[in-house]
């Protein structure tokens, strides 16, 4: 039989829709995958830095291949770098902190349901302080900040906490979130991302997120709802109501435009085709990933097919040798001129950042169209209107 689970990672899918979590059990049960092979692959790398550090020190990361057979890229080895530098300084001493890291747990507080892995959790009882962190390799910046997912995790790490010793008579602690997104480039706070909040303003939290989860279990409809989360929703090639959307938006936009729009109407279909726009990216995604499951498999797909792109031809010997077979043919201008990496690379190398400053310079970039939040418009002379 199925175990049907509320994972933490789709909390705020859940909590938006309640139907994606009954679809995903009907359909995919336990073989739900909720992250790509990638994401997982960079998430092994990380979690081996940690154990290394921790348990054989002075070993080095060598492994090419990922657990999952992945191909271990540089990108996830500067984001493991990231995710030890952070957590590598908190020596755990003995039976003053409690540390854990890749924990699978249960979260009964919030529901019998509710069984996640938390990435990684320290607990320092002498500071009265939680500190719990989520290591993420997308692209789509995450918060810290009421972080449904990771405010889940305190309530079950609380909860484990509260029958081991080392918790007793401590009931107000504070606690700090933290989300290490390498791939992060739009947040002003980078990748790592903090928030800090005292265990009794998250009782509130709590007791929200048990009424989520209790509705997404006893709610015997399917009451869809479409948002930004049904980009990442594991079963939004079977969702009817995105299907229904996606419909509707191809009929829209196949109607004429009226000439002469004033700034509010321009601005309201804008913002409404920009969202039809996601919801049609999360449709087609979901479809190509199923077409693409079915040719893998052998099945036939009317008007698709799977070709693999064209690879590039690449030098099987280093650039030396290269050189050497220039000088033989009488060839020059084999090597490529030398050229210096990016600034933020160079301070990522270790050059200090004062340093970079007084030999750089930030150019404007090309003006570009940003949605904001508020009625207020810049306009191209800076003036708010
Ligand atoms: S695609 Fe969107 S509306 Fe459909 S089940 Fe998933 S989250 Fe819900």
């Amino acid at each position: 039989m199925t175990e049907f689970t509320l994972n933490p990672i789709s909390i705020n899918r859940r909590a938006i829709c309640h139907a994606s979590w009954k679809l995903e059990n009907k359909h995919l049960g336990a073989n739900r995958r909720y992250l790509s092979r990638e994401h997982a692959a960079a998430k092994w790398v990380a979690e081996e830095f940690l154990r290394l550090d921790r348990y054989v020190p002075k070993t080095e990361f060598t492994a090419k291949i990922a657990k999952n057979g992945e191909l271990v890229t540089k990108e996830m080895l500067k984001g493991a770098k990231l995710w030890l530098d952070l957590i590598s300084p908190m020596e755990p001493a003995k039976k003053k902190w409690v540390e854990q890291s890749n924990l699978q747990m249960f979260i009964r507080s919030i529901s019998e349901k509710c069984n996640g892995t938390v990435d990684y959790f320290l607990f320092h009882k002498a500071a009265h302080k939680l500190y719990i962190y989520k290591y993420d390799f997308g692209f789509t910046p995450i918060v810290a900040e009421r972080n449904l997912e990771l405010i889940e995790y305190a309530s079950g790490i609380m909860d484990s906490l509260a029958k081991n010793k080392d918790w007793n008579g401590l009931h107000e602690i504070e606690i700090e979130f933290n989300v290490v997104q390498p791939r992060d480039y739009v947040s002003k706070e980078g990748a790592h991302k903090q928030w800090t909040v005292c265990s009794i303003d998250l009782i509130k939290y709590f007791e929200a997120l048990r009424l989520i989860e209790q509705r997404v279990v006893t709610a015997t409809d399917y009451k869809y709802k479409i948002s930004k989360e049904c980009s990442h929703c594991p079963v939004r090639h079977l969702c009817p109501a995105l299907q229904d959307a996606a419909t509707m938006i191809v009929d829209l936009t196949a109607q004429e435009a009226p000439e002469g729009l004033g700034g509010v109407t321009l601005s309201t279909e804008l913002r409404v085709l920009k969202n039809a726009q996601d919801m049609l990216k999360a449709r087609i995604t979901g479809l190509e990933s199923q077409v693409e499951a079915m040719l893998f498999r052998g099945d036939s797909v009317p008007y698709f097919s799977l070709e693999a792109g064209r690879g590039s031809k690449q030098w099987t010997v280093p650039a030396e040798e290269v050189e050497v077979l220039g000088q033989v043919y009488g060839v020059e201008g084999l090597l490529k001129p030398q050229d210096v990496v990016t600034p933020l690379q160079a301070i990522d190398a270790g050059l200090p950042k004062e340093v970079v400053d007084q030999y750089t310079k930030v150019f404007k970039g090309k003006m570009k169209l940003t949605q904001t939040s508020t009625l207020e418009s810049k306009t191209l002379f800076g003036g708010d209107k």
